[in-house]
């Protein structure tokens, strides 16, 4: 077949320089096997070179992986579980690291595309080495941009990496945000699938276990985020990280319930026109994008069928319910260090919600409480800044609960 003029139809993805140097931070976790399993299905056109693979307390997983993957170093952010993680990977050649420093050394080490895979504020040093280091930086970690936003996306300018989102919401929005119409976006829709409880009462609410919280009805992902769908607090950080990705005002960052997940965000237009990106709820589809850009590439994902589909539904959000939303919202216009507060005090709470210290409702709670408590702080010019709201965001977090 004749080959449309100016389209390379081939499907080789690799440039002429070798391999490609990928690293994988948060390897073990959902995101991260996830980004394997695409990596693995791309290996077979395009070389890799994977330069690091980063873990926790799964170091048989990260050893298993990191053997599979034949990577240069496997880091454990866990310094007690070094030993296991050497013991596991003796006599291949890989080197073993492990403990906070060791991390960030090896986040930092070159190469040419960094999934940014762990969980929570935990990922901002790490993400940041990546992205001082020049690779692209494909963003799953939302709390980089919640709690540091323009900080952040100040070194990944100055170092030159492009930071590619991974979020589904902030994917999609990538994919449909027309770069040379930036003038004419009136609003970026995000959706969100309400999670597990979306038409509760609020009575009911109340008695939720962490278990229930964390089975989300679409998406398959790590708990803490699964818990965060049933509260919405990860729509809340998602707008926040929407406001820094895409230089939006708060007020156009509007939130619709969505039941299927099948529209993973949109974005409408001066003209009327709403474009929106649409797939099976599979993140591997997000993660392929952010390896293949600027092509796309096959990805091995259910596809859409749109008989089956027969209805989308829309809702708007109950706030009442959802104090998240309103929370995110004010922060935004807070400013200063009002989305780092946010963020560490919804972490505090979430641990002691899944530690069974607070209930479901006391979330939320403990959250506007810490903000209303602190206040939102001046703006950041350090990191350093960041990482003392956030740890003044938790003690008060607890504080507060406790009482
Ligand atoms: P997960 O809990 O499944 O995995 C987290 C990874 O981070 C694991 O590899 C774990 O070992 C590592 N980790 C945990 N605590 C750490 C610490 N203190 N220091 C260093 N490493 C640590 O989480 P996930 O669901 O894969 O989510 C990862 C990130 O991606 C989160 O920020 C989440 O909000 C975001 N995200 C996830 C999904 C998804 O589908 N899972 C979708 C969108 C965004
Ligand atoms: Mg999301």
């Amino acid at each position: 077949m004749q080959a449309l003029a100016g389209i390379d139809d081939s499907e080789e993805l690799s440039s002429v320089s070798g391999p490609r140097r990928v690293t994988v931070l948060g390897a073990t976790g959902s995101i991260g096997r996830n980004t394997l399993d695409v990596i693995r299905h791309f290996s077979a056109r395009e070389d890799f070179r994977v330069v690091a693979l980063t873990g926790m307390a799964n170091v048989e997983l990260l050893a298993a992986q990191a053997i599979e993957f034949g990577a240069e170093i496997a880091v454990t952010a866990d310094e007690e579980k070094y030993h296991a993680l050497k013991a596991a990977l003796a006599g291949t050649g890989i080197e073993v690291a492990a403990g906070s420093l060791a991390l960030e050394e090896a986040a930092s080490r070159p190469s040419d595309w960094v999934m940014a895979g762990i969980v929570g504020i935990a990922g901002l040093a790490p993400t940041l080495a990546a992205a001082r280091a020049g690779g692209t930086i494909a963003l799953a970690n939302k709390e980089c941009l919640v709690s540091a936003g323009d900080l952040f996306l100040a070194e990944c300018a100055s170092s030159g990496s492009a930071v590619l989102p991974v979020d589904s919401e902030h994917n999609a929005i990538f994919q449909v945000l027309e770069q040379n119409q930036r003038h004419a976006v009136e609003r970026i829709i995000l959706t969100a699938s309400g999670g597990p409880f979306r038409d509760w009462p609020m009575a009911r609410m109340a008695d939720v276990t962490p278990q229930s919280a964390a089975a989300h009805p679409n998406w398959s992902m790590g708990m803490k985020i699964s818990i965060d769908s049933a509260t919405m607090f990860n729509k809340a950080l998602e707008m926040i990280e929407a406001r820094h990705l895409f230089a939006v005002e708060p007020g156009q960052i509007e939130v619709v319930i969505h039941p299927q997940s099948v529209i993973h965000s949109m974005v409408g237009y001066a003209d009327g026109s709403v474009l929106a990106q649409m797939g099976s709820p599979d993140m591997r589809t997000a993660i392929g994008f952010a390896l293949a850009w600027p092509r796309r590439a096959h990805v091995p994902v259910e596809r859409l069928d749109f008989a089956k589909l027969s209805r989308l539904d829309f809702e708007a959000p109950d706030e009442q319910r959802f104090p998240a939303l309103r929370l995110a919202r004010e922060a935004m216009t807070a400013g200063g260090l009002a989305g780092a507060i946010l963020n560490g005090a919804k972490e505090a709470a979430l641990d002691a919600f899944i530690e069974g210290k607070i209930g479901f409702l006391d979330i939320a709670r403990a959250v506007e409480d810490t903000l209303d408590h602190l206040g939102p702080g001046e703006e950041p010019d350090t990191l350093e800044a960041v990482f003392e709201a956030d740890r003044s965001a938790r003690e008060t977090a607890l504080k507060l609960m406790v009482a």
